[in-house]
Order: structure tokens, then sequence, then C-alpha cells
């Protein structure tokens, strides 16, 4: 079985109290799990707001190095990917979906430019035509054409829209793995499964891994293969989203799971839609 990445005992501090003190928070701490190369799966990591969820994606970006342990993506210790090239090829293999599309683009340029500029920078693309050429593959694979969005800034579309686009983005240089970062806490509820089913479907059809960063344990439910539950930085439950999520045994989980979750699968999607789950899934992660 190859891996497509494994952490092995990840663990991450931040200093805490200014130049000179000793102390500091471990915001990720003994954290294992490893995705096959062979199968694409959704991984969700779950958790409250400061359980490291963030951390962990910076980290499995290359953004932030571990103090203790190793992520290794493609048989590469990610920290040791040094000089302009490799670290090129890196972020085209894994790729970044942030929370808030609004902060991921300039209100100043237009949002096509920055997908033209992917087009450059990770495919090559030197001209117009091919520039373009893959801009629009890529826009049409989450529902979306270059027609739609050419010439036009950030805030001349909804957030959805634009978390479209920020996901069309990132599939331009045909990544292995997308780490996306609380996709859709920040799109219309009634956006949210679109989003969250265009994620199932460049599972199935163009067999990319996501890892997918929430605190909301009902879109996890439903669309996640596996999945770990975070609190303070440890991994506090992990293994299939259903056996997990259907049958929680740590008492933190419990309580996630009471405070947002319906029983059944196809009850939580309604309950996604209209906009009940999310509410309360909102509130208790505040
Ligand atoms: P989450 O994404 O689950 O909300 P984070 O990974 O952002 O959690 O943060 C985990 C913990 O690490 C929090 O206590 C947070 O305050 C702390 N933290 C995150 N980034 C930094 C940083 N750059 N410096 C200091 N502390 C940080
Ligand atoms: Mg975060």
């Amino acid at each position: 079985m190859t891996m497509l990445l494994e952490l092995d005992h990840v663990t991450k501090r931040y200093p805490v109290g200014g130049l000179f003190s000793r102390q500091s928070i471990t915001a990720v701490s003994d954290v294992s799990f490893a995705l096959d190369a062979g199968r694409p799966e959704i991984f969700a990591i779950v958790g409250e707001s400061g359980s490291g969820k963030s951390t962990m994606a910076k980290m499995v970006l290359g953004n932030e190095v571990p103090d203790g342990g190793r992520l290794v993506f493609d048989g590469v210790d990610i920290a040791t990917i040094r000089g302009r090239d490799a670290r090129e090829a890196f972020m085209a293999k894994v790729q970044p979906v942030f929370q808030n599309p609004f902060e991921a683009f300039n209100p100043l340029t237009p949002v096509d430019a920055y997908l033209f500029a992917t087009a450059h920078r990770f495919c090559g693309a030197n001209d117009q035509a091919s520039k373009e050429g893959l801009t629009d593959r890529a826009l049409q694979r989450v529902g979306l054409s270059l027609a739609e969005i050419k010439g036009r800034f950030s805030h001349e579309l909804s957030g959805g829209q634009l978390q479209r686009v920020a996901v069309a983005r990132a599939l331009i240089p045909a990544p292995k793995l997308i780490v996306a970062d609380e996709p859709v806490s920040m799109v219309d509820a009634s956006l949210r499964m679109s989003i969250v089913n265009l994620f199932r479907a460049l599972r199935d059809e163009l067999k990319v891994s996501i890892i997918y960063i929430t605190h909301d344990l009902a879109t996890a439910y439903y669309i996640s293969d596996r999945v770990i539950i975070m609190r303070s930085g440890e991994v506090v439950e992990s293994g299939d989203a259903r056996a997990v999520l259907d049958n929680p045994r740590n008492a933190y989980s419990i309580a996630l799971k009471n405070a947002v979750l319906p029983p059944d699968p196809k009850a939580a999607a309604a309950a996604i839609r209209d906009r009940r789950i999310l509410n309360r899934a909102d509130a208790g992660a505040a």
C-alpha cells in the first residue's frame, strides 16, 4: 500500500507570553494517520474552535513545520522540501481551499486573474489561450464557466460562487490532495450542500483526496469516509465516519453529536438544507 500522506506522531507548539517566556501551548499533540494513495477519500478533521484544525492544515500544506514527528507526502518528509522547483512541485500536488473566499481574493483584482496566474505558475501556460482553456475546464468542473466570471470581481459574486471559484483554482494544477479548512462555514447555509456535494464529485470523478476540516458534525457525517475528532490538539476519536459518528464513545464526541446530529444521513442532509442543524452547530462551536 503506497501512502499519499502519512502523519507520524505530529506535534506542534506555539510560544506564548512573549519573547522571553518559556511557555508554550500545544496546538497539535501526537497526531498520526495516513491516507492511502490508491483509495481517494474525504478525511474529515472535526473539532471545536481552537482544537488545532488549522494548525494541522498548515503543516500538511508545508506552511508550518512540526516540533515533533513527521508529515510524509508521496514518500517525502514535507519539512525537507527545499528549493523553488521542489517547493512548487509539492504545492501543485497539495492545494488549499480556505474558509473565507472574500479574503482569498483581493477585491481590486478580477477573480479570473488568480486562475490565469495559477495556470501559468503550475501548468506552464504562457499564452492567454492556454490559460483560458485550463481555467475554463476547471470552472466547468465546479459548475461554472469562464464566460460567467470573466472580468468579474469578488464582490460581484456570492460567497457560494466565489468558493466554487476557489475550488476551481485549486483544481488547475491537478492536485492529488485538497486541504479544505472550514470551506463552507462562510457560505450561505442554503448553498452548503452543493459545495459539500462538489467535494464528493471531485473524489469520485477526479480521484482527488480531500482533507475536510470543519467544526460541523452534520456535513462531516454526510460526506466523509473517515473522521478524526480533535479536542485541545489531541485526537479523541477516529475511524470510519459512520461508525464514529453513529456510535461515539468519547464524551466530547457524544456531546458534539447530541448537539447537532440527527440519526440518519437523509435527515442530516435535509436538516443541513433547511438550516436547522448548522445554526445549532455554529452556536455550539462558538
Ligand atoms: P482551530 O483551527 O481548530 O480553531 P488552531 O489550529 O487555529 O485551531 O489553533 C489551535 C491553538 O493554537 C489555539 O489555542 C490557538 O490560539 C493556537 N495558535 C494557532 N496559531 C498560533 C500562532 N501562530 N501563535 C500562537 N498560537 C497559535
Ligand atoms: Mg481554524
